[in-house]
């Protein structure tokens, strides 16, 4: 391969949020990785549901979810490291790397778990995208710890995926267990849900049912092969899933609609001492805990995106079942039509949204 020298700018046009539904292009300065840290040209930076719901819109986020007015949004980052910062250990020019997209301060209880997403010392827990800039550029600053090595045989646009949203539903199904026996329900299939589709179909699962509104979803759903059965939910969702699995439920099933509605259909058309995980974010759960969970054995679980171990896991996954997250980018744009990019993914016309930046 021939080494080419790419020469570093000095400044970049990054993508902010203010929160009015717009984009707001600034410009930057392009950092210098300190001890520790390296800088990564950005190759693909994907939109999440996350980014529409507590800062595009409005700036409705808290904690975890507060957003720093002016910092670069993106927070599900991939690319290639083009500078290295001083007392790097892994890591080096040239490698191509997955951002998890929250760095912790690597010793509390939860960092050295390697779930730095529950990172309980607010000074130091910054989440890309959200408090310290994120993917929306061409350039990014990371620390080394938060970064995971893209495979060769997978795609930036994989890895992007990768970054936040197969990272979260690997932890949900890793949570349940997945295999052959198992009849799974997905209830809300926007990107998260198909990922969980795609991933539970990789693990074997037997039967995939889906439970969406959104026809442009449902669709796109069946074109790629991921649904066995789709259902639009109405007063007889529960009995259109028990009447394709024999009567009885699904063995496991995966609220991504973050609906009262998703959730209960997630309890009751599963069957006994089935698995129940929670990965649709935010709104409630109403349960008649006798019937629904108790006196059925059901168990459920809630699922918080994922660790870095458990990330450099499924890049290994991905590999060896040869399949594709990117499959699920329907619309890509260049950085400059950001706008566009962040407005059609707050529309729901569309899978996965990414901005992609050339080589
Ligand atoms: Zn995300
Ligand atoms: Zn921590």
């Amino acid at each position: 391969m021939k080494n080419v020298i790419k020469i570093i700018p000095k400044s970049m046009i990054g993508a902010t949020l203010p929160g009015n539904s717009t984009v707001e292009m600034k410009e930057f300065e392009v950092p210098t990785p300190g001890f520790g840290q390296v800088l990564v040209q950005t190759k693909a930076s994907t939109i999440c549901g996350s980014d529409i719901r507590a800062i595009y819109r409005e700036h409705t986020g808290k904690g975890a979810e507060g957003y720093i007015p002016g910092m670069i949004a993106g927070h599900e980052p991939c690319g290639v490291i083009v500078k290295e910062g001083p007392g790097l250990k892994e890591f080096k020019t040239g490698d191509r790397v997955i951002v998890y997209h929250i760095s912790g301060c690597g010793v509390c209880y939860n960092c050295r778990m390697g779930y730095m997403i529950a990172c309980s010392n607010p000074t130091f827990r910054q989440a890309y995208g959200w408090q310290r800039n994120g993917g929306m550029a061409p350039y990014i600053l990371c620390d080394e710890k938060d970064l995971i090595h893209l495979p060769d045989e997978l795609t930036y646009k994989d890895g992007a995926q990768v970054a936040c949203g197969f990272g979260t539903v690997y932890e949900a199904l890793e949570k349940i267990g997945i295999c052959g026996n198992d009849a799974v329900l997905v209830t809300g299939l926007g990107p998260v849900g198909l990922a969980t589709l795609m991933l539970a179909k990789a693990m074997g699962a037997d039967k995939l049912i889906g439970v969406e509104m959104n026809d442009y979803r449902i669709d796109l759903a069946k074109k790629l092969g991921l649904v066995d059965y789709v259902f639009k939910p109405s007063d007889h969702t529960v009995q259109d899933i028990l009447d394709v699995t024999g009567g009885k439920g699904v063995e496991r099933a995966i609220d991504c609609s973050a609906s009262d509605a998703g959730r209960q259909t997630c309890v009751r058309a599963s069957k006994e001492w089935a698995k129940i995980a929670l990965v649709g974010e935010g709104n409630t759960m109403t349960l008649n805990p006798s019937p629904d969970m108790m006196h059925s054995q059901k168990t459920i679980y809630g699922s918080w995106v994922t660790s870095t171990w458990k990330m450099m896991d499924l890049v290994d996954r991905l590999v060896r079942w040869n399949i594709h997250p990117g499959d699920l980018i329907t619309d890509e744009f260049p950085i400059e039509k950001a706008d566009e990019a962040y407005a059609l993914m707050a529309s729901g016309k569309c899978g996965k949204v990414a901005v992609v930046y050339p080589d």
